[in-house]
């Protein structure tokens, strides 16, 4: 795999697609910077080694080029974190952009304003993905988080640099750190998939079996599972047609040999709702009326048993609705879990769906082996997919 860190970038204009797609409050702040550091590496790689950034990004989903999807908002920002003056053109293709790049120099950082102000970007139009192409000596995926679409500036651009394109090194990171889950994991390898719905996990689940040695099932999707195998689950979330497709993968997991442990207990609430009354009970033996919204005590402490001993840990999802202070206790303690296996040498990713807030929102980031910054494009990882944003620049 082909990096930054293999390339010499001696007075090359490098284009770099990045992931800048950060949140902006009222002030048009920014209010996470989370994916502007994550570029930081690649950038000052580019930069220390002679080269020029020519940034490419999207921000947000623009209609007809409104001010509040201006990637201008960002400026500020990114100065701050790379130490450099980041300079502004106008627009990402055209006049503007032409002589903003023809006036960079080596050391320099140049942003384009937002890609998506074209509609082509999405449509992975090829004049448009031509024009970007024209701007730059040299390729540079860096943005995980669009990897997994097909737009202009993130996979049809690299045809224009048959050998002139690298991966930046978040993207590359993503990648090796998949990996080590997915085709080098450490047995035993546990996967935990929770979140709501069992409907967009299952091709995770199914890509997975092969690999893992247990699987454990929390959150809203656990209830599929429950009541397709006879249990009574209340009001609890479910989704009546998936049923055959629970049944489908415990008998799958089975052939296998993968342990698939369920939620024993739940926490439930008599509604959807921060001020429920709550009572613990049986995970397959729940009240009519009652909602499953964390998981129970016996639950935590099983689960926390299998994660103790494994090696190599997936987290994919909450066991509950983590949101609400009431029900965020299971999730608490399986973060925790994972923490301490991994203090304890195992490697930990988490990636793919809401686990990701919840490691942010309970300060467990630095306690974990890695954090994916993609949640879309970790999902089609895990689904087993090539996304385009990678295979553009394999070919
Ligand atoms: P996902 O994006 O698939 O990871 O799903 C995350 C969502 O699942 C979160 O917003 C949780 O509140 C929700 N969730 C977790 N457990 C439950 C549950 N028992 N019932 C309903 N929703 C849940």
């Amino acid at each position: 795999m082909k990096t930054v860190k293999d390339v010499d970038f001696n007075t090359k204009k490098v284009l770099v697609r990045v992931d800048f797609n950060v949140p902006l409050n009222d002030d048009l702040e920014v209010t996470d910077a989370t994916r502007i550091e994550a570029a930081r590496p690649t950038i000052l790689n580019i930069l220390e080694s002679g080269g020029s950034c020519i940034l490419l990004s999207h921000l947000g989903r623009p209609k007809n080029r409104e001010d509040q999807f201006s990637l201008r908002h960002i400026l500020n920002k990114a100065t701050e974190i790379f130490g450099v003056q980041v300079k502004f053109a106008e627009d990402c293709i055209g006049g503007a952009a032409e002589e903003a790049v023809s006036n960079l120099k080596p050391g320099e950082i140049l942003l384009l304003e937002n890609l998506r102000y074209y509609k082509e970007e999405t449509e992975g139009d090829r004049d448009f993905a031509k024009k970007l192409a024209k701007l730059g000596d040299y390729y540079v995926n860096d943005a995980f988080g669009t990897a997994h679409r097909a737009h202009a500036s993130t996979a049809v651009i690299a045809d224009f640099f048959p050998k002139n394109k690298c991966f930046g090194m978040l993207l590359a990171s993503e990648i090796i750190h998949v990996e080590k889950v997915l085709k080098d994991g450490q047995p035993p390898v546990t996967a935990i998939i929770g979140g709501a719905k069992v409907s967009s996990k299952i091709t995770v689940i199914e890509n997975i079996l092969d690999k893992i040695d247990h699987l454990i099932v929390g959150g809203g999707m656990a209830f599929t599972f429950i009541k397709a195998t006879g249990g009574h689950i209340g009001s609890s979330l479910v989704e009546e047609d998936k049923q055959d497709t629970a049944l489908d993968i415990l008998a799958k997991a089975k052939e296998k040999n993968v342990q698939v442990h369920l939620p024993v207990d739940v926490i439930a609430g008599d509604s959807f709702s921060e001020f429920a009354n709550t009572t613990t009970e049986p995970a397959d033996n729940i009240p009519e009326g009652w909602l499953g919204l964390d998981s129970g005590p016996r639950t935590n402490e099983q689960f926390a048993t299998v994660i103790a001993k494994s090696k190599t840990i997936l987290w994919n999802g909450p066991v509950g609705v983590f949101e609400m202070e009431k029900f965020a206790e299971g999730t608490i303690k399986l973060g925790d879990a994972i923490a301490k296996a991994t203090a304890n040498g195992a490697f930990s990713l988490v990636g793919g769906g809401d686990s990701v807030a919840a490691v942010k929102q309970f300060s467990l980031s630095d306690k974990v082996s890695y954090v994916s910054t993609g949640g879309g494009a970790m999902l089609e990882m895990l689904e087993g997919k090539t996304l385009p944003g990678i295979q553009a620049i394999l070919d």
